[in-house]
């Protein structure tokens, strides 16, 4: 409960005009909290989805209840697995004492559809991933839950050597 209210607070900070309508009608689903849990549900049974928008064609990510790209409403945005392929936008080795678990790498990945995240590269050394890297998703348990990450797919997508 703290959560989905932690997340819809959020959006309406970010849009608010977008969330506003949506947020005072009675009797609607909370807004966000239904996508972001449907997301959840999804990646709990091992299927990491994205949103597509069936009014202007384009992907989503995170889940939302409104389109940021054309401003359509929830009937409009529907759910897809995506391929899986993506491509390092941007890499940082977050320094970590070997005690405590190592160096470990953060990254944001813009994935083959259009939609970036934030998640990490595995599999490599974490200073080893480098920008324009092509990277494939892989879901892993951590803390007990399920979480997306990326490993090298052994190749680049920019024309970098
Ligand atoms: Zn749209």
């Amino acid at each position: 409960m703290a959560h989905r209210a932690h997340v819809a607070d959020t959006v309406a900070m970010v849009f608010p005009y977008l969330t506003r309508d949506t947020m005072t009608q009675p009797g609607t689903p909370a807004p966000v909290g239904g996508a972001d849990l449907h997301y959840r549900q999804a990646l709990d049974q091992g299927r990491f989805l994205i949103q597509r928008c069936t009014s202007c064609d384009r992907a989503i990510f995170y889940p939302r209840m409104v389109c940021p790209h054309c401003g359509a409403g929830e009937q409009q945005l529907a759910w897809e697995q995506p391929s899986g392929h993506g491509t390092v936008y941007s890499t940082t080795v977050v320094r970590r004492k070997p005690e405590a678990g190592g160096d470990y790498n953060v990254a944001l990945i813009d994935l083959a559809e259009g939609v970036r995240l934030m998640s990490r590269v595995e599999g490599i050394a974490p200073a080893e991933v480098r920008i324009g890297m092509a990277v494939q998703t892989k879901i892993v348990t951590q803390d007990g839950g399920p979480l997306v990450v990326f490993t090298p797919e052994g190749g680049r997508h920019d024309g970098f050597r």
